[in-house]
């Protein structure tokens, strides 16, 4: 049987056995998108990855609480402590209200989720349904010594942590000298004891649209605090895993952790992941450098980088085909291999839920193949319990394939894998490709219709009008599919 798993923990820079607290319970906390503007792909990848590993683990037995949040309030453009908020920007921009800006893209962020498969986390809170929470643990920060009040703001007292035997800058490995170096003269930091100091509740500006009142001001939660009390309160002030794109190491999940330490008096995460950032030539998709393509674009081939269009689920191929701690690069070149791949995936799950299993008379089990199989079922869980290594578990999921193949073929009987390699390649590969991968077929009609068109076929060729036979093929093609007329038997399949 497969290792266990184990984990690229970003805290201690090491990939460790995973051990969850309570098990067979599993928290798992993962940053969600600021919804003020349309997902792109890069931020699809980071959600794709988690949405895998949440797959696994239920997969292999953990019964999973996934907490994704959506962040509706406290994200500052540029991502310090200064300027405008993302959304009340919007807001102003498209003349709406924020709560607006919020639902439309929300809305759009969970249709994109759906579009690739990525399933709904089991809660989605809100930072602007959890004002509540974010007062409290400033007042329990304040009391605690460890957060101050300044012109109606309150921040986190790094040198005050520090002193107390905390470690700003361990999650990140950045160090604090060369922190306060980079830190720029910005308005606001005449506020702050310290330069590095972060804010965790911000007066509001006249201008500002989004505000609540607190006993320091009417004003807003500083971003890094929302995900402290969400998490903290549906997964228990310690938990599993934190996850999120590596670009949120530092600020936002080394805030966190001092946030967390803080309030709690213990580390609130036991593993830290953090998936890589999707690139375009080499520099980081993101919406303010304008390289990012928008998942619509992809899917109609309407932007300038793209040579044709691409289907949800070979984009979602293309990604788990990299290891989720690589970078990923975009091309064209890539994608069209990912097509090529997906097809064969989705060409073997067609034909192997379509088979059954059938004794055949003086076929003896062909043993070496039954290893085989057994090997290529083993070195997937390998590759998976191997931090995620979903790109070495694709090639094993291609070792089986070679299998389908070649029953479907008749180059082999299924008899020669006997009835439970048979059944162990039938499953595993249903429950790899479709379960854990969250790879599904994709076609316009449903097989009903392709059936019904088939059997037409079928008729059309037997009275050799090849006229119609012609157009159904060319039916078939508008849809990426093809018909295989095969000595045995008539079917159709993805166009590899
Ligand atoms: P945001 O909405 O900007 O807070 O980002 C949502 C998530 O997408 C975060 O976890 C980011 O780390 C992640 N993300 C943003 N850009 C990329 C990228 N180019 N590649 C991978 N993940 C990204
Ligand atoms: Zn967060």
């Amino acid at each position: 049987m497969a290792q266990p798993l184990k984990v690229y923990n970003t805290l201690t820079r090491q990939k460790e056995l995973f051990e969850p607290i309570n098990p067979p319970y599993v928290g798992l906390y993962v940053c969600g998108p600021t919804v003020y503007n349309f997902v792109h792909l890069g931020n699809v990848r980071t959600f794709l990855t988690f949405d895998t590993l949440f797959r696994y683990l239920t997969h292999i037995g953990y019964k999973v609480r996934y907490v994704r949040n959506i962040t509706d309030v406290g994200h500052l453009v540029g991502d310090g402590d200064d300027g405008e908020d993302k959304i009340g920007r919007m807001a102003k921009l498209e003349k709406i209200e924020p709560m607006e800006v919020v639902q439309r893209y929300t809305n759009d962020f969970r249709a994109v989720m759906a579009t690739f498969n990525i399933l709904p986390p089991s809660i989605e809170p809100t930072a602007t349904g959890h004002m509540v929470e974010q007062i409290d643990a400033v007042r329990s920060l304040i009391g605690k010594g460890l957060a101050y009040e300044s012109n109606g703001s309150v921040y986190f007292d790094i040198a005050r942590y520090n002193a107390q035997g905390g470690s700003y800058g361990k999650l990140s490995g950045r160090v604090l000298d060369d922190l306060l170096n980079e830190t720029r003269d910005l308005d606001g930091q005449a506020e702050k004891r310290n330069p590095l100091d972060f804010a965790l509740w911000k007066k509001a500006a006249p201008e500002h649209l989004m505000r609540w009142p607190s006993p320091w001001s009417n004003g807003f939660p500083g971003w890094h605090l929302e995900c402290t009390c969400m998490s903290t309160k549906y997964l228990g002030k310690q938990f599993d895993i934190h996850g999120g794109g590596m670009d949120l190491k530092f600020p936002h999940h080394e805030c966190e952790l001092a946030q967390g330490q803080s309030i709690y008096g213990e580390e609130p995460v036991r593993y830290w992941l953090h998936s890589n950032m999707l690139t375009v030539n080499g520099q980081k998709m993101s919406k303010s450098l304008g390289n990012s393509f928008l998942p619509h674009e992809l899917f109609t081939g309407s932007h300038h980088l793209l040579e044709q269009a691409y289907s949800p689920m070979t984009v979602r191929f293309f990604m788990l085909q990299s290891h989720y701690r690589s970078t990923l690069d975009f091309s064209n070149e890539a994608l069209k291999a990912a097509q090529k791949g997906y097809r064969r995936l989705a060409n073997g799950l067609r034909i192997i839920k379509s088979l059954e299993y059938t004794p055949a008379e003086g076929v003896a089990a062909d043993e070496k193949k039954q290893q085989e199989v057994r090997k290529a079922v083993d070195d997937f869980y390998a590759a998976l319990n191997d931090d995620l290594n979903t790109a070495v578990g694709i090639a094993q999921l291609f070792s089986l394939l070679k299998y389908i193949n070649m029953l479907n073929l008749n180059q082999i009987q299924a008899a020669a894998l006997g009835e439970e390699v048979f059944g162990l390649l039938k499953d595993s590969f249903i429950r790899f490709t479709e379960n854990i991968l969250g790879l599904k077929e994709e076609k316009t009609d449903t097989s009903a219709v392709l059936d019904g068109m088939l059997t037409l076929y079928r008729e059309y060729k037997e009275q050799k009008q090849y006229d119609k036979v012609d157009q159904i093929r060319s039916y078939f093609k508008a849809q990426s599919l093809v018909i295989k007329d095969m000595k045995h038997r008539i079917d159709w399949a993805y166009e590899e």
